[in-house]
């Protein structure tokens, strides 16, 4: 390997490492029932639609994750049955939430081979966004905590977000590279900073964190369809 290119390297958590955004469709599809089931006709795109047009507008309020996540389905249901929403469906939504904050992590393949190739070479930062409980936990269970030089669980993923972390950690943003599957929060904001990114793409992705990248992003933006490939490209990026 040639001389370190990188002296930092942020990594996404959701849908990067481990699944996150299919626990979501599983809620938005039983909320769904639930709606179906108090008479109000609407078809699943229709649904989904209500649901992300709340969860837009509640983030400056509640910020990202799963909390926020069942206020938004809680504020919809109201919404779309005139309140006639019950109790017990209420409840059934507050279960379904603490479902998912318990649900078991299941990486990404490639995951724990990437982290394990990198971390001997590269000090590593988890970056990731939402409830800070809920992402620590996530950590822990996920067994890769100890791959982590920092943990930074952000609300948002702004350039400015970005240049507080690297400020305060000491790092020039073009010897950053972040890994994530978003291009919103993970790819274009590091890009604006002048650092350099790796999009992994994800299968399922929230419809909030889609979006195109331009063209022409030369030699600082690499996209790969897996995180086993991702310590040869990044060492081969350094040579
Ligand atoms: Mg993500």
């Amino acid at each position: 390997m040639g001389e370190r290119r990188f002296d930092l390297i942020g990594i996404d958590g959701d849908d990067t490492l481990w699944h996150n955004e299919r626990d979501y469709v599983e809620a938005r599809e039983r909320f769904g029932r639930m709606i179906a089931l108090s008479g109000v006709a609407a078809g699943p795109d229709e649904l989904t639609e209500a649901i992300n047009r709340t969860e837009l507008q509640n983030i400056r309020y509640y910020g990202y994750g799963v909390s926020s996540f069942v206020l938004s389905l809680i504020e919809t249901a109201i919404r779309l049955t005139d309140g006639r929403i019950g109790g017990r469906d209420i409840a059934e939504l507050l279960e379904v939430a603490k479902s998912m904050l318990t649900s078991e992590v299941e990486l990404f393949e490639g995951a724990r081979e990437a982290l394990e190739a990198l971390s001997g070479t590269y000090p590593l930062a988890l970056i990731t966004k939402g409830d800070l409980l809920h992402q620590r936990s996530k950590l822990e269970r996920s067994g890769l905590a100890r791959h982590f030089r920092h943990v930074e669980v952000v609300s948002h993923k702004t350039p400015d977000v970005y240049r507080e972390i690297l400020s305060r950690l000491g790092v020039e943003p073009s010897r950053f590279l972040m890994v994530g599957n978003s291009p919103r929060s993970d790819i274009l904001p590091v890009l604006a900073l002048g650092g350099s990114a790796v999009h992994v793409p994800a299968a399922l992705s929230w419809a909030h964190e889609e979006e195109e990248l331009p063209s022409g992003l030369g030699s600082r933006c690499v996209v790969l369809r897996s995180l086993l490939d991702l310590a040869d490209t990044i060492s081969e990026w350094s040579a």
